[in-house]
């Protein structure tokens, strides 16, 4: 049901919502700088269209079959070149008689019983008399190495939907090769497991790795990877290069780490990415690259953000916006693990414009409706004075909102806002907002399970330039993108005449909300690149003068593209947080609860590298 063919519903309850909480009739500024005022209100009324289903909202959706069913399918050898003959969780009907080597941790022992479990899953051992001692004094994950022969178990304790829950082990020898203190602060197997704290678990990253949990979100990382580079070098001949780490600044790189140096006042820096690399390769003939690119930005004051992340990086020389599109859709349809679901043949395509005019983002979430509805065509004579006169006026449409929504969730979630937020975006913000909260109701309107995949086209070339807190700089502009992105080619002139209004060749992939890829068709001519490095983004192009002199020695036409990794396992394994999916993270201020990096240096450490300690 649209708002606008429900017109004298929606301005009685209008009115009646406006009285109710006028506060949220709000002066904003308008994204691009046209200060518009604009008035925001929510409307209450509507039944809702989405199905109200449940979900599992458990942290690994799929289970090691899933992941693993390839090592099956392709008969990889995932015992070679060890003593171990099978895993722990692998044993079947067809097994009994043989003899095996088996090695993994304790997860309970009896005077009767032994549990032995590895990433495959656990297996029981009979523990015969003459071992029952030596067994029952046995710290939970110990290291064993268990040599017997598979037999059925008894009847009514055969389980035929867990790995090995038919067969247990008749053991010859048990081998203790390491042992375990015998207070851990967690057992990675316990069902208590969820409910140890992140901090806890991130101290002791190592014994949270062993839990059911990590090894899918590991091994799900492995497995797509791997296929990437199958898609990526086996079938269309790209080239993996690592780039270096250890780099000079680049212009705007406020974000960017520093590494001090033996030479006096010269610092290396983190890349932020491998974008210059990855052109300087286009242009040394490497016409298909890619790379899996450890990225490095100091962010980390911003949720959900890692200091260190990963890229799958990938540039090609010759190609165009269309091209990489449809390569990275071929990529991700190759390296979709089966359990997700068929992802469509190719992504369909918004634009930048529709993505902030209908969902107030440039990454919207599509799980669910709740566009933004402009309403500036019936509100002239509305009789309702305060939106008369304004001359755009939007709304958020909460589908059973009066149901969902007391008094005082209206309040909190109408709270004034700031003169320069920019208003589409709020309204974006409101609608992730008031989704969450009707979930937190328990009505589920994002299936966890849906994968929304699709490209956002058509960005500005320039945005208006923000300070380090998203406050407007004035008259200046920077990269929606980054500075190395071209126009398209029919906007060159307004380049240098109107920058403002420049459309780029500049594309993102959206999931579920999410950028999980953006990339660019790139500037191939050293004259523009200066240009609007140092005419329109004001940036010192010394620091750029290798890539400069770079272009004009024979660059090919050349775009690319690169997907955020972390994020894109973290919603593959429905978690929240991408520390969730790296094996070792930081944590929300950047720092390595486990390793206590980054760790203080002595006076002589400081002195080498000519950082001398403040004097007191
Ligand atoms: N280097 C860019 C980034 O990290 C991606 C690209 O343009 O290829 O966002």
């Amino acid at each position: 049901m649209s708002s606008l063919n429900n017109c004298g519903h929606l301005m009685k309850l209008l009115n009646r919502r406006i009285r109710f909480s006028s506060h949220i009739a709000t002066r904003c500024a308008a994204w691009h700088q046209q200060r518009t005022f604009l008035k925001q209100f929510i409307t209450y009324f509507q039944e809702i269209k989405t199905n109200s289903r449940t979900f599992s909202t458990s942290c690994a959706k799929f289970s090691s079959k899933d992941i693993t069913g390839d090592h099956e399918t392709q008969k990889i050898q995932l015992t070679s070149f060890t003593d171990r003959t099978h895993l722990c969780g692998s044993l079947t009907v067809s097994d009994v008689d043989h003899s095996v080597v088996l090695c993994g941790w304790v997860d309970r022992s009896s005077k009767l019983f032994l549990k032995l479990y590895d990433w495959t899953g656990q297996v029981q051992i009979v523990v015969p008399d003459n071992m029952a001692i030596m067994i029952k004094s046995l710290d939970r994950e110990s290291v064993l190495e268990v040599k017997g022969t598979v037999r059925m178990r008894p009847e009514h304790q055969r389980r035929s939907d867990v790995g090995s829950g038919e067969v247990e082990i008749s053991p010859s020898e048990i081998k203790v090769l390491n042992t375990c203190d015998s207070h851990l602060p967690f057992y990675p197997t316990c069902v208590t497991y969820n409910k140890v704290t992140s901090d806890v678990k991130m101290e002791h990253r190592y014994l949270d790795i062993r839990s059911v949990q990590m090894q899918k979100v590991l091994r799900l990382r492995s497995s797509f990877i791997m296929k990437a580079r199958e898609f990526l070098c086996n079938s269309h001949g790209f080239v993996d290069v690592e780039t270096p780490t250890l780099f000079r600044k680049t212009p705007g790189g406020a974000k960017e780490f520093l590494v001090p140096t033996r030479h006096k006042g010269r610092f290396y820096s983190l890349p932020q990415s491998p974008q210059q690399f990855k052109q300087l390769l286009m242009i040394g003939g490497i016409d298909r690259y890619f790379q899996v690119a450890r990225c490095y930005r100091d962010e980390t004051q911003k949720p959900d953000r890692q200091p260190e992340f990963t890229q799958l990086d990938i540039e090609m020389a010759f190609t165009s916006q269309t091209h990489i599109m449809r390569l990275i859709e071929g990529l991700l349809h190759h390296c979709w693990p089966k359990a997700a679901g068929q992802l469509p043949e190719t992504f369909p395509v918004m634009t930048y414009d529709e993505a902030l005019r209908n969902y107030g983002s440039d990454k919207p979430d599509t799980r669910f409706d709740m566009k933004l509805k402009d309403l500036s065509d019936i509100v002239p004579n509305c009789g309702v004075e305060l939106l008369e006169t304004e001359e755009t006026v939007t709304a958020l449409r909460i589908p059973q909102g009066q149901r969902y929504f007391s008094k005082k969730d209206l309040d909190i979630l109408c709270k004034p806002i700031n003169e320069d937020d920019k208003t589409f975006e709020v309204l974006g913000k409101k609608r992730l907002e008031t989704a969450a909260h009707i979930e937190q109701k328990g009505l589920v309107i994002r299936n966890p399970t849906d994968y929304n995949m699709f490209w956002v086209v058509d960005f500005p070339l320039f945005l208006p330039k923000e300070d380090e807190d998203g406050r407007l700089v004035s008259g200046a502009v920077e990269s929606a993108h980054h500075p190395f992105t071209a126009p398209v080619q029919d906007d060159l002139e307004l380049v240098y005449s109107d920058p403002t209004k420049v459309r780029s060749q500049h594309y993102d992939l959206v999931l579920n909300g999410n950028e999980i890829g953006g990339g660019s068709v790139r500037i191939h001519d050293a004259k523009l690149q200066k240009y609007i490095l140092s005419d329109i983004l004001k940036e010192d192009t010394s620091e750029l003068d290798h890539l400069l002199k770079a272009l004009g020695l024979g660059c090919p036409p050349h775009a690319g593209i690169a997907l955020g990794l972390d994020r894109l396992f973290a919603i593959l394994s429905g978690v929240e947080n991408i520390k969730d999916v790296i094996a070792f993270p930081k944590s929300y201020m950047g720092l390595c609860p486990m390793s206590k990096a980054p760790s203080l240096l002595s006076e002589s450490d400081l002195i080498r590298y000519h950082i001398a300690p403040k004097s007191s």
